[in-house]
């Protein structure tokens, strides 16, 4: 039986670690920074990447493996690695293509961690990003395109704004130019959607939020889907298709072909870069991804409840969740996400920002954390807390309203979120 091609649920709990006879059934926490060899010539043959196998954590871990490979089994992609956190799988799927000079394009509604880092220190690498409405017309997108452009970003479902990004659209039109489009899935997982079917290249996540799902570890994920012919443009990607002098000449296309971006971002930038995951957080990460098929259904249930219970009160201004009929991103929602799309909406009161803190404050099992998408539900307002760094003007063009509130819906008894929402809104 190949277990590659078990269904996603089985995937959740099969995949990654396969022990061998007489090994540990559940995947071990090799909590060792290196590994011992019998002679110098097979060390050699790692250090260059002639043979594969462990040798320092920094580079690859057992542990870390396994769960990579579970995560890339789970987003049919053909490789993948874990990061320290979504932060450095963000950057490293953007470093590992674009070099000083280089150009590419992102949607403004991305989580505004990511923002800063496209924005602001990127451009101190001398990568410059422009910013896109994910809602922009084609001649708009059209327009954003340069010559030096390597690649195409956006987010599956964006974070706070819950907006649902066309995927098939941005990758038609990133592949018109020979570059690749990268997704950020964390929100949807893949037991919600796998952007690769819609044509992006690249996935990112960070396992921070439902793949962990209990908020216990900071954690990323890259995954390549293979697809993408970086040889055909061979002259945008030098640094994958070009001789690699820190590793003897070695070009990365001609040497790993599908396996070449994966391959690249863990002997040259994790080498160099070093934002491993730590095998302990990889081995609470896979407990995590064992029950996200079970998690993801109810959080969706949960927070379509929730939303239509919002709706329909006279306190509540607006809410944004693509699940509800009318909303903006119910068609594009039915498209990339008919099972639901997660835990995570975004709603406005009527009446003053003081209102709405006043709210958040009277809330009694529902927390106030800088966290989003485990299991216990939990509110944020991005205005003042994750987005606080962002100007008026850009807070406008992310779509977040200084009156959003970031509501994620945990796997509770729905009864009793609504119940506590009814008397936090009751008190204002
Ligand atoms: C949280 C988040 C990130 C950043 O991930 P960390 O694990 O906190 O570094 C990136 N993208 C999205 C969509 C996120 O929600």
């Amino acid at each position: 039986m190949d277990l590659t091609k078990l269904k996603r649920e089985s995937l959740c709990v099969q995949a990654g670690w396969q022990p061998k006879n007489g090994e540990a059934r559940v995947l071990p926490v090799f909590q060792s920074t290196t590994f011992k060899y019998d002679d110098t010539e097979q060390m050699a043959d790692l250090f260059d990447l002639k043979a594969s196998g462990y040798f320092y954590t920094r580079l690859q871990n057992p542990t870390n493996d396994a769960v990579a490979s579970k995560i890339a089994a789970l987003e049919g992609g053909v490789a993948g690695m874990l990061t320290s956190s979504g932060q450095a799988a963000n950057f490293y799927s953007i470093f590992n293509i674009c070099e000083s000079g280089d150009h590419f394009i992102a949607t403004n509604d991305i989580y505004g961690g990511t923002f800063n880092l496209f924005g602001v220190t990127l451009k101190k690498l001398g990568i410059e990003c422009t910013f896109v409405d994910s809602e922009c017309s084609d001649e708009e997108l059209e327009a954003a395109f340069r010559p030096n452009t390597k690649c195409v970003f956006g987010e599956t479902l964006s974070n706070p704004g819950c907006k649902v990004f066309d995927i098939e659209r941005f990758a038609n039109m990133a592949h018109k130019h020979g570059v690749p489009l990268i997704v950020d899935n964390t929100f949807a997982t893949p037991i919600n959607c796998r952007p690769f079917e819609w044509g992006a290249d690249i996935v990112t996540h960070s396992t921070t939020k439902y793949m962990d799902g209990h908020a216990t570890a900071v954690g990323g994920a890259i995954v390549d889907s293979g697809n993408f012919d970086w040889e055909a443009h061979a002259d945008k990607f030098p640094g994958l298709c070009q001789p690699d002098e820190s590793y003897h000449g070695l070009a990365y296309t001609k040497a790993f072909g599908k396996m070449a971006f994966i391959t690249k971002a863990t002997a040259q930038l994790m080498r160099d870069l070093g934002s491993i995951q730590s095998p302990q957080n990889a081995f609470l990460l896979n407990l995590g991804l064992e029950t996200l098929h079970l998690r993801m259904p109810q959080h969706c249930k949960n927070a379509q409840a929730v939303a239509e219970y919002l709706e329909n009160h006279p306190k509540v201004a607006w809410v944004n969740y693509c699940g509800l009929k009318g909303n903006k991103y119910y068609e594009l929602g039915q498209k990339y996400v008919p099972n639901g799309s997660c835990g995570v909406m975004a709603f406005g009161l009527k009446g003053t920002r003081e209102q709405a803190i006043q709210f958040m404050d009277s809330l009694d099992m529902i927390c106030i954390v800088t966290h989003v998408a485990d299991a216990r539900t939990c509110v944020l307002h991005p205005a003042s807390h994750t987005h606080r760094q962002l100007s008026e003007e850009q807070l406008k063009a992310a779509g977040i309203a200084s009156d959003l509130i970031r509501l994620s819906v945990g796997i509770e008894n729905v009864q009793d979120i609504i119940a506590d929402i009814e008397q936090a809104l009751e008190k204002i």
